[in-house]
C-alpha cells in the first residue's frame, strides 16, 4: 500500500513554454490514463489529461499533487490519445496543447457535479427522443428514414468494393473521385448505413461550417430516428459540449463536422468520410498546423476504420497515392441521371476590343449570353475572388495610394459604406474627400472586386426599360450578418434572383438548380503564382465552380462555364475544356517530380514574426546554422529566408524558411532534436540581434 502514486500527465501549456512532454503528479489514488484532471502548474492551476501511470513511488515532497480529478466523464480512450501524440509529434506541438486545444473548452470549467449533470441531461435527452434520437430540428419523434435511391451502376460498384474491402479485414482508404454531380454523397450515406448496421460510428468531416446544415438534413432524413449531433467552430461552448459528449459517450451514432471533429472522441468509430477532400480549409492555419484531412487517414489505420476521401479534384498528394495503391481509387465518371458537364467557353480577353470604362471586365460576348440567361428566366453564377469595390483607390495626380499604415498591402475600397479596409489587419477608415498628399479631390478606384462588379451588372444587365436584372452577392461582406447566407441561398433556390455574383464562396457545395451558365472573370493571376499549388487549386476551384451549373439534368445541355482569360492557350484551360482531371493531374506530377516538389519531396517552414524584418533574418539565420549542427541535417535542405507575401501585418513584419528533404522520416528526425533549442534561441538572440516576438512551423505546408 503507497501513499501516493506518480502520474504522467498531458497539461494545458502553449508551445511557446517549451513543456511538450507529460509532466509527473502526485496521485493520492489510482487514475486510468484517459482520466480528465487539474493540476497546477507554476502558480496557475490547469487542466489536463492522465496520460500514463507510472507505478514508481515518488519522494515525499518531490511532485505536486493533481487537485481534481473528473472522473465522471468516462477516460479518453488509447486510440484517442495515440491520435494526440502523433499530431503532437509529426506537427511538432506539445501533447498536452493539443489535447486541450481539441476537447471543449466547458471542459475546463467544470467540476464533477456539473459535469455529471450534464451527463445526465443529455442522456436523458436522447432517450426520451428515440427513436426520434436525432440531435436535430428536422427530426422529430415520428419522422421515418427516407428511402435511398436507386444507384447508379458506379456508385453500387463504388459502395459494393468498400463493404468488400472493409468485410477482408483490411479497411481500406478509399479515394472517391467523382465529377461534381456525380452522386458522391450517396455513396457517403450508403457507406455510413452499413456502418450504423453494423453497430458503428461515422464521422463526415466538410470543409466549410455552412456546408453542415445542408449535408445535416440529407443525413437526418436519412437516418431519422439515429442521434446525429454536428461539430464545428460556431456552435455555443454548451452546444459544443453536448454534440462532444454524445460522440464521447457513443450516444451519437453520426458526428458531422468541420475538421476540429476528426479528434471528435468515439469509442466505436466504424467510417471517416473527408468531403472535398483537396479543399485547403482542413489544414489548420494557426496554432497546431494540423491537416484534418491527413489525420483522418491516420485515424483510420490506428482505429481499424474505413476512409473515404471524396473529390471531384483530388489533392496531388491523395491523386498520387492512388497511383501508387496506397489508396483505392473508386471512379464515379458520370453525372447523375447521365447529365451533360458544362461545356466550357473560353473568352480570349486580347482579342477583345479595348474600351475605358466600367464595361472592360466584361467581355461582350459574355454580357450577351448573360442576357439570354435572363431572357429564358435561368440563373447564372459570376464569380471574383476579390471582395469589396476595388483593391485600391488611386490619385492620378501625386500618385497617392490607399495603403495600409499597418500592413504592407493596400487597403481596399469599399463603396457601400464609404470604408477604406485592410484585409490583413482590419484597419479601416472613412474615405478621405480628396487625397490626403495633395488635397485632389478627384481619387479613383483601380480594379475591381465584387461590389463593383455586382454594380457593373446591373448596368450592362438592364432590360429594354432600363430596368436591372435581380443580383445577389455573396461573399464575407454580404454575408457577415448572421442568417444573411441562408436569406440570400433561399432568394436564390425560390428563383427570386437572375444573376448570383461572389466570391469562390459561392462556388462550394450548393445546389443550384437553375443555374445553366457560371463565369470565372478574372481567374489568370493563379497562373503565374510563385506558389506551386496555385494552379491545382485554381482548376480545382473552375471545376467546382463549373460543376453549380446544370445540376438539374433537363438543364445540363445548355449548361455553359465560361472563363475570361489572357492565356487561352494554357494547357490548365485545355485540360479543363475536356474536364479532364487526369490528364491535368499527370501534367502537374510531372513537373512536381522535376521540380523535386511534393508529393516527391516533403516540406515544412520556419516562419519568424519581429518588430523588424532584421531581427526575424537574424533570428532564421541563427536557426539554420543550430540546424546545420544536428546529426541528420545533410538529409536536410534549408533555403535562405525570404519575407512572406504580405510581409508587413499590423506591424509586425514576418519572414519564413524553407525546410525540404526527399525523406519524410529524415525531415521528422531532425524537426524534432531542432525545434525545441529554438526556444532558447528566442529567449537569448544572437549577438546584436534583437529579439523576435514568436516562431512557428508549419509541417506540409499548403501555401508558400
Ligand atoms: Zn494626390
Ligand atoms: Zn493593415
Amino acid at each position: 500500500m503507497t501513499d501516493s502514486l506518480r502520474l504522467r500527465v498531458a497539461v494545458d501549456a502553449p508551445q511557446h513554454t517549451g513543456l511538450a512532454a507529460p509532466l509527473d503528479y502526485r496521485s493520492q489514488r489510482p487514475l486510468v490514463p484517459g482520466t480528465l484532471v487539474r493540476v497546477p502548474l507554476g502558480k496557475r492551476e490547469v487542466s489536463g489529461v492522465v496520460w500514463a501511470d507510472d507505478r514508481s513511488e515518488p519522494q515525499a515532497g518531490e511532485l505536486r499533487e493533481i487537485s481534481l480529478a473528473l472522473d465522471v466523464l468516462p477516460p479518453l480512450g488509447v486510440h484517442w490519445r495515440a491520435l494526440v501524440d502523433f499530431t503532437a509529434a509529426y506537427y511538432q506541438r506539445g501533447t498536452g496543447e493539443i489535447a486541450l486545444s481539441v476537447l471543449p473548452p466547458e471542459l475546463r470549467k467544470l467540476d464533477n457535479a456539473q459535469l455529471a449533470n450534464r451527463i445526465a441531461k443529455l442522456r436523458k435527452s436522447v432517450a426520451k427522443a428515440d427513436p426520434g434520437a436525432s440531435d436535430t430540428a428536422t427530426a422529430t419523434e415520428t419522422a421515418t428514414a427516407s428511402t435511398p435511391p436507386a444507384l447508379n451502376p458506379a456508385q453500387a460498384d463504388a459502395l459494393t468494393r468498400i463493404e468488400a474491402l472493409a468485410a477482408a479485414g483490411t479497411p481500406p482508404t478509399v479515394l472517391l473521385n467523382g465529377v461534381t454531380g456525380s452522386g458522391k454523397t450517396e455513396v457517403y450515406l450508403g457507406a455510413a448505413a452499413r456502418a450504423l448496421e453494423a453497430g458503428q460510428q461515422a464521422l463526415v468531416l466538410v470543409p466549410e461550417i455552412n456546408l453542415t446544415p445542408q449535408l445535416e438534413a440529407r443525413f437526418a432524413e436519412r437516418f431519422a430516428g439515429r442521434c446525429i449531433v454536428s461539430l464545428h467552430s460556431a456552435l455555443t461552448p454548451a452546444q459544443r459540449l453536448r454534440s462532444w459528449l454524445a460522440a464521447h459517450l457513443g450516444l451519437a451514432d453520426l458526428v458531422l463536422g468541420t475538421r476540429l471533429a476528426v479528434f471528435a472522441s468515439m469509442p466505436r468509430l466504424g467510417l471517416i468520410v473527408v468531403d472535398e477532400e483537396h479543399d485547403p480549409s482542413y489544414k489548420q492555419q494557426e496554432g497546431a498546423r494540423y491537416s484534418a484531412r491527413d489525420l483522418a487517414v491516420y485515424r483510420g489505420r490506428l482505429e481499424n476504420a474505413t476512409v473515404v476521401l471524396g473529390s471531384a479534384t483530388p489533392s496531388l498528394e491523395s491523386w498520387q497515392r492512388g497511383i501508387e495503391g496506397r489508396y483505392v481509387r473508386l471512379d464515379l465518371p458520370a453525372r447523375i441521371g447521365d447529365g451533360a458537364l458544362p461545356r466550357v467557353r473560353l473568352v480570349d480577353m486580347t482579342q477583345q476590343p479595348k474600351s475605358h470604362g466600367a464595361n472592360t471586365a466584361l467581355s461582350p460576348p459574355l454580357v450577351a449570353a448573360l442576357r439570354e440567361r435572363i431572357a429564358h428566366g435561368e440563373q447564372s453564377l459570376v464569380f471574383l475572388n476579390r471582395r469589396g469595390y476595388a483593391p485600391v483607390l488611386h490619385c492620378a495626380d501625386c500618385g497617392w495610394k490607399s495603403g495600409c499604415p499597418h500592413c504592407s498591402a493596400w487597403r481596399v475600397f469599399h463603396k457601400l459604406d464609404r470604408t477604406l479596409r485592410c484585409h490583413h489587419c482590419g484597419f479601416t477608415e472613412r474615405v478621405p474627400r480628396a487625397c490626403p498628399d495633395c488635397g485632389n479631390l478627384d481619387i479613383a478606384p483601380i480594379g475591381r472586386g465584387t461590389e463593383r462588379l455586382e454594380e457593373q451588372l446591373a448596368e450592362v444587365l438592364k432590360d429594354a426599360d432600363g430596368k436591372p436584372p435581380r443580383i445577389a452577392r455573396i461573399d464575407a461582406d454580404s454575408t457577415r450578418l448572421k442568417g444573411a447566407l441562408e436569406a440570400q441561398l433561399g432568394a436564390v433556390h425560390a428563383g427570386d434572383v437572375d444573376v448570383l455574383v461572389g466570391t469562390q464562396m459561392v462556388t462550394k457545395g450548393h445546389d443550384f438548380r437553375r443555374v445553366t451558365l457560371v463565369a470565372a472573370v478574372n481567374p489568370d493571376s493563379s497562373l503565374f503564382s510563385s506558389d506551386f499549388r496555385a494552379p491545382e487549386r485554381l482548376f480545382a476551384l473552375l471545376m467546382q465552380a463549373g460543376g453549380r451549373a446544370g445540376r438539374d439534368a433537363a438543364h445540363a445541355a445548355r449548361s455553359e462555364m465560361w472563363v475570361q482569360t489572357w492565356h487561352p492557350q494554357h494547357a490548365l484551360y485545355a485540360a479543363l475544356r475536356t474536364h479532364d482531371f487526369g490528364a491535368f493531374a499527370a501534367a502537374q506530377l510531372k513537373e512536381r517530380e522535376m521540380a523535386g516538389l511534393p508529393p516527391y519531396s516533403h516540406l515544412a517552414i520556419l516562419r519568424a514574426d519581429a518588430h523588424t524584418t532584421e531581427a526575424a533574418r537574424a533570428f532564421l539565420h541563427a536557426a539554420a546554422q543550430l540546424a546545420a549542427t544536428l546529426p541528420g541535417a545533410d538529409a536536410v535542405m534549408l533555403y535562405p529566408p525570404v519575407p512572406l507575401g504580405v510581409a508587413r501585418v499590423a506591424n509586425v513584419e514576418r519572414m519564413q524558411m524553407l525546410v525540404e528533404s526527399a525523406s519524410r522520416v529524415a525531415l521528422q528526425r531532425l524537426l524534432a532534436l531542432w525545434l525545441p533549442e529554438l526556444h532558447a534561441l528566442r529567449r537569448a538572440p544572437a549577438e546584436g540581434a534583437a529579439r523576435i516576438l514568436r516562431w512557428a512551423v508549419d509541417v506540409d505546408p499548403l501555401s508558400i
